[in-house]
């Protein structure tokens, strides 16, 4: 149970508060957490949510937007640059105007920052900045952002906390000052030569972005591929379209020191192979720990794992009564619009309802130049299933619309179970894949054979037509 009406806190001045009581404490505004926020205030619950410091969490000030505000920009310039191909005369050569990309990117999220600051308060959920922590089961202090301090307990809880920038245990990392996911986007400067510790879908976006404004960027990555999660053909894809684009790619490096002998001078990764890089910048993208180790979670009843995730069942509920979790931090695989499925997860379990996380089909797009669009299984994961696996290729260059866009670099992988025809997965690597790889979701979760894909009518000439040649791959079989 919640503290009831009294909570004694020896942090406080006082030696008890008062506490309110509301149908809906949602700690952490994230994308679920915001979501059911503003959901069940509209329904007329009494709901509080309390935000540390993003208005709108983290995609949209730190991760999601402002990365792919300056993935645009690069495509511009990519575009621009090779203007005269297309017939369009551009005087001089196009360069990255640092005040005026800086300005793009702040003023893409001072936009929707705003337009949530209004969201949240015509939803009429009572909207908190300040930073929470757990005092008892569904009960938190608030350290609002004003000094003033506020006791909070919910009938219902939702911990939304995402996670944070994880910074591994190299020697002499702490004093290199490198950059972050986060830092790096204040846009200090453009750096004349980038060394990204991490070729993880966030370090190949940067290494393709920061490769197109000029930068001389070098990943260093311990594991044999680029994007662990990937096919390796699928991976090497990636790897060789960012080295055409100028970036160094070294793959079973693992990075043992860093070292930065003059401050603001150039920095040296030394490698566990004895071989150094060197660069003037160095971005650390080795993934995110989870936000919990501050909130009390001990307190609240709420357990977690070994790695500091919250754990959840497949309803999302906690250890803890009425507590649920949603997002980054509960673990498994870190997207927004994975924490938004949450977010329908939980409202549909707080009316009463039973819906799970499972066998969810979760696609991605890793925002390099070109895009790879990920859903379903990977050829790797079809075969270790026991798939009878088939495996469809086409080079994008054979599509009608990249042609008129001369942009033809990348190739598309799907893969289909040879005994019933369904598409298991695919990987969509080149021109506009992000979008096309949500008709493919949809075919699989309507249950399409691949056949029906291919005989498909779809728009001449788009980069979705592709999916008729891409099964075409496959033979005349007509299923
Ligand atoms: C560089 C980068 C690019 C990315 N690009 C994409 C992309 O293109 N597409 C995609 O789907 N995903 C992308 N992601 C991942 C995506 O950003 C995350 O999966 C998503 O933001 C997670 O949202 P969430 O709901 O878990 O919570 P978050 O949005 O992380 O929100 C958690 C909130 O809790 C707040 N908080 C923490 N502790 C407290 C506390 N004690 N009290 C009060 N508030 C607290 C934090 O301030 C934060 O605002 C990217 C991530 C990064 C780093």
């Amino acid at each position: 149970m919640p503290s009831s009406e009294l909570v004694t806190d020896t942090d406080t001045d006082s030696d008890s508060e008062e506490v309110e009581e509301v149908d809906l404490l949602v700690v952490g505004g994230g994308k679920a957490g915001k979501s059911l926020a503003m959901d069940r205030a509209r329904a007329g619950r009494r709901v509080l949510m309390v935000e540390r410091d993003k208005i709108g969490g983290t995609c949209i000030n730190v991760a999601c937007i402002p990365t792919k505000a300056l993935v645009e920009s690069a495509r511009t310039l990519r575009l621009t640059r090779r203007a005269a191909e297309m017939g369009v005369a551009v005087e001089g050569e196009p360069t990255v105007a640092l005040d005026l990309l800086r300005r793009h990117k702040e003023t893409v999220v001072a936009g929707m920052v705003d337009a949530h600051r209004d969201m949240f308060a015509e939803s009429g959920m009572d909207f908190v900045l300040g930073t929470a922590r757990f005092l008892a089961e569904r009960t938190v202090a608030i350290d609002v952002a004003d000094g003033s301090r506020r006791f909070v307990s919910g009938v219902d809880v939702v911990i939304n906390t995402g996670t944070s920038p994880a910074v591994p245990d190299i020697a002499g990392l702490d004093a290199a000052e490198a950059w972050t996911s986060e830092t790096i986007l204040q846009l200090e400067r453009i750096p004349e030569s980038l060394l990204i510790i991490g070729g993880g879908y966030i370090g190949c976006e940067f290494a393709s972005m920061f490769a197109t404004f000029g930068t001389a960027v070098t990943i260093v990555h311990g594991g044999a591929q680029l994007l662990p999660r990937e096919d390796p053909d699928v991976a090497e894809t990636v790897a060789g379209a960012l080295r055409s684009q100028g970036v160094e790619v070294r793959l079973g490096s693992r990075a043992a020191s860093v070292d930065r002998p003059i401050p603001g001078g150039r920095i040296i990764v030394a490698m566990a192979d004895g071989s150094a890089v060197e660069g003037s910048d160095l971005l650390v993208a080795t993934g995110r720990a989870p936000v919990t180790a501050e909130l009390g979670l001990d307190s609240a009843g709420v357990e977690v794992t070994e790695a500091g995730f919250v754990e959840v069942d497949d309803h999302l509920r906690t250890t803890a009564p009425h507590t649920w979790a949603a997002g980054d931090v509960t673990g498994g695989m870190q997207f927004t619009h994975l924490s938004w499925h949450d977010f329908r997860v939980i409202r549909e379990n707080l009316s009463g309802g039973d819906a799970a996380t499972t066998d969810r089909l979760v696609p991605y797009t890793v925002f390099t130049t070109p895009e790879l669009a990920r859903v379903g299984l990977t050829e790797t994961e079809a075969r270790a299933r026991g798939h009878r696996v088939r495996v469809a290729t086409l080079a994008t260059a054979a599509i009608p619309r990249a042609k008129t866009a001369r942009d033809t670099v990348g190739t598309w992988k799907a893969v289909v179970d040879g005994d019933t025809d369904l598409i298991l997965g695919a990987a969509l690597f080149g021109r506009d894949s992000g979008e096309v790889v949500t008709a493919l979701q949809m075919a699989m979760l309507g249950g399409l054979r691949y056949q029906q894909v291919r005989d498909a009518v779809i728009t001449h000439p788009t980069m979705g037509e592709g999916l008729n040649l891409l099964f075409d791959a496959l033979g005349g079989d007509d299923g």
